[in-house]
């Protein structure tokens, strides 16, 4: 009997012969296996190169790269802006460096902060902006960097999701003053379990460094001046993510295929405009130098909770998006989050403290553009989308 055939929203990415290869030969000829590894300078000068920062830390994992930056970078006590719309690690990482979470609302159409909202929140205490550009989509902009500074603010970027995506001349994860990436397995880079730190400030970069790499001073040569963790990336990661690095661009392209195609499927090309349609596009200006990590779309008609009985009807007939699959909500909807939603900023009803977020969360669909996602499967599943919108009605 033939498996039923199925869209998953993550899935293991795909590695070249090369890259195999490469690995192989790393493994029997490098120095050490460990973080200590001569690969690891190695990999972080690649980075550097492709971002154009100079600083780059490798670290174990995305969640590593932000606890290590705000432990640095925090007083405990210190309050932290983050967007509602977002991932539960990044709350984490605030908590564990001691940091109080304050969540802000997004633009109408775009995961970048409401300005007027981060104003409303701003008190004596706050230090940090962290924006997170959620499925690859752009989360911060000039006048973002601008507010900040005139606050005297460090932003923070969570690009775990945008590595690649970029506006102008900079990539997403090198506009704040430090950048945080992951490349676990269903990351765009990606080397299994990982993560990089991104920052033109060499202060920062020290004692992340050190931080990250169980209190060791780069000064002293020794340990015993800072306390830190192991967060250090192995060798065995480092090879595969310089051999990722290598075609990073090409997988961008290759994304961005995908997420054409399903464009074309679902009748959200420029030439399908004006036509009635269920669907729009989710901030299509955050598509251009997008990495194409996922493609969001939104239902037209944005009524209370529009996007969820799609989204479990998609899942039933063989499509999973990643809201479905994560129970992707406002963060403060999040048990461990709710002693963090309190007054007197919120009146603990979200729609009515985060009213762009409640209508983007209403009302978008997430539709993936992975490895594992072939074009085949794209005609297939924006078929199944067209199916579900007919028979909600
Ligand atoms: C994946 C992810 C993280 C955490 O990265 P890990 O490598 O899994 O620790 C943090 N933030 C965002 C936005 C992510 O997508």
């Amino acid at each position: 009997m033939s498996k039923e055939k199925r869209v998953e929203c993550v899935g293991k990415a795909q590695r070249t012969e090369t890259e195999l290869e490469v690995l192989i030969d790393d493994i029997r000829h490098t120095n050490l296996l460990s973080g200590d590894s001569n690969l690891i300078p190695q990999y972080e000068k690649a980075l550097m190169q492709y971002f154009d920062v100079p600083h780059a830390i490798a670290v174990s994992s995305g969640t590593a790269a932000l606890h290590a930056s705000l432990a640095k970078i925090i007083q405990p006590g210190d309050e932290v802006l983050l967007p509602v719309i977002g991932v539960t690690m990044t709350a984490s990482a605030i908590l564990m460096a001691g940091g109080i979470p304050v969540f802000y609302d997004c633009e109408p159409d775009s995961f970048k902060p409401d300005l007027n909202s981060i104003e409303g929140l701003s008190t004596k205490k706050t230090r940090v902006l962290i924006t997170v550009s959620m499925w690859g989509y752009p989360a911060i902009d000039e006048a973002t960097i601008h507010f900040a500074k005139s606050k005297e603010w460090i932003v923070i970027e969570d690009a775990a999701q945008s590595f690649g995506t970029r506006n102008g001349s900079k990539f997403e994860g090198t506009k704040g003053h430090i950048g945080c990436f992951s490349t676990q397995e269903f990351k765009l880079l990606s080397t299994g379990e990982g993560g990089f730190i991104l920052s033109d400030n060499s202060d920062h970069a020290t004692a992340i460094r050190a931080f990250s790499r169980l209190g060791f001073s780069e000064e002293h040569k020794t340990f015993g001046y800072h306390s830190g963790l192991n967060y250090r990336l192995s060798a065995m990661q480092a090879s595969l993510g310089l051999s990722q690095l290598a075609i990073a661009e090409e997988k961008i392209a290759l994304r961005n295929k995908k997420v054409d195609l399903w464009k074309e499927m679902l009748g959200l090309t420029p030439s399908e405009k004006g036509k009635k349609n269920k669907l729009q596009l989710f901030n299509p200006d955050g598509l251009k130098g997008h990495n194409g990590y996922a493609l969001c779309v939104k239902m037209a008609s944005a009524t209370e909770d529009a996007a969820k009985p799609i989204l479990i009807k998609l899942f039933e007939a063989g499509v999973s998006t990643d809201i479905h699959r994560y129970k992707q909500s406002l963060l403060v909807n999040y048990a461990f989050l709710k002693p963090y939603y309190i007054a007197p900023q919120y009146t603990a009803n979200p729609r009515v403290d985060f009213p762009n977020a409640s209508k983007i969360m209403d009302s978008l669909i997430s539709l993936p553009c992975h490895d594992g996602v072939d074009l085949d499967d794209i005609e297939w599943a924006s078929k199944k989308v067209i199916d579900c919108l007919e028979n909600i009605g």
